[in-house]
């Protein structure tokens, strides 16, 4: 029933087009979306596009790769923005995506990881939770969530990690988030990671655009697609999807106090 990390911007930038994307999902059973930002720019047109469309719930987000290229007026325009947006009502639940990526760039693994930090601090003066990226990173990430302590929870979107990697995950208290990667034949680690987590730590998203399930491979993702995941994580919990979106949406309502 809800979508916990999408990109509906990147699938469309036309208006029309974003609310037919989202009555699709209505009738596949997903009612609720997160959208998720990737950089300071994208908060006015997603919020243009999307911030009056019913039970889409927006993030703030700073990627990785700007940790070569942020300045610090630019993240003090950020934090700024986000308190005046979230000052009279919620209009940003989560700071995210931020986090680590080697995969794109490991240069200066330092640098990502200062900046990581500095979100991080951010996100608890603002009270927010944060979504996390980490793509061949996880044992540094690992290593900076124990060193700061993120005050109001997260989601480990688009988990990537081994059962050991998940088992540290969840100590530290954050949510596992499944995307379409975990139906690709190869991943029977991720499905094994799917079996392992409690029911009360995990959720799942389409990363849309990106990463479609193993049916609809190769269309564009969208949240219609979710119950090609949801359907692959039910089989591993041998409970019937209903109940996988049920333990989702609980997850999620409960972390973004919605
Ligand atoms: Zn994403």
């Amino acid at each position: 029933m809800i979508d916990s990390h999408c990109h509906l911007t990147l699938i469309s930038k036309n208006k029309s087009e974003i609310i037919k994307i989202v009555s699709r999902a209505k009738e596949s059973g997903i009612k609720n979306i997160i959208d998720i930002g990737v950089h300071p720019s994208d908060i006015e047109p997603r919020i243009e596009l999307l911030g009056n469309i019913e039970n889409v719930y927006l993030t703030a987000g700073f990627y990785p790769d700007y940790a070569y290229s942020y300045t610090t007026d630019e993240l003090s325009d950020f934090k700024q923005k986000i308190i005046t947006l979230n000052k009279d009502k919620k209009n940003i639940y989560m700071l995210g995506e931020i986090g680590l990526d080697y995969y794109h760039n490991s240069d200066d693994t330092h640098k990502q990881i200062e900046f990581f930090e500095t979100l991080i601090d951010m996100a608890n003066e603002l009270a927010l939770p944060i979504s996390i990226h980490c793509r061949d990173a996880f044992s540094d990430m690992l290593m900076v969530l124990a060193k700061n302590k993120v005050e109001h929870g997260g989601i480990m979107h688009c988990f990537s990690g081994g059962l050991e990697d998940a088992k540290k995950t969840l100590d530290l208290g954050f949510l596992i988030s499944f995307s379409g990667v975990i139906t690709y034949p190869k991943n029977q680690e991720l499905r094994d990671v799917a079996k392992y987590v409690p029911n009360d730590s995990f959720c799942i998203e389409t990363d849309a655009p990106y990463l479609s399930p193993q049916k609809v491979r190769g269309k564009k993702n969208e949240p219609s697609f979710l119950p090609y995941t949801a359907n692959v994580v039910a089989k591993q919990k041998s409970m019937s999807e209903q109940v996988v979106f049920e333990h989702c949406y609980k997850n999620i309502c409960k972390l973004l106090n919605i």
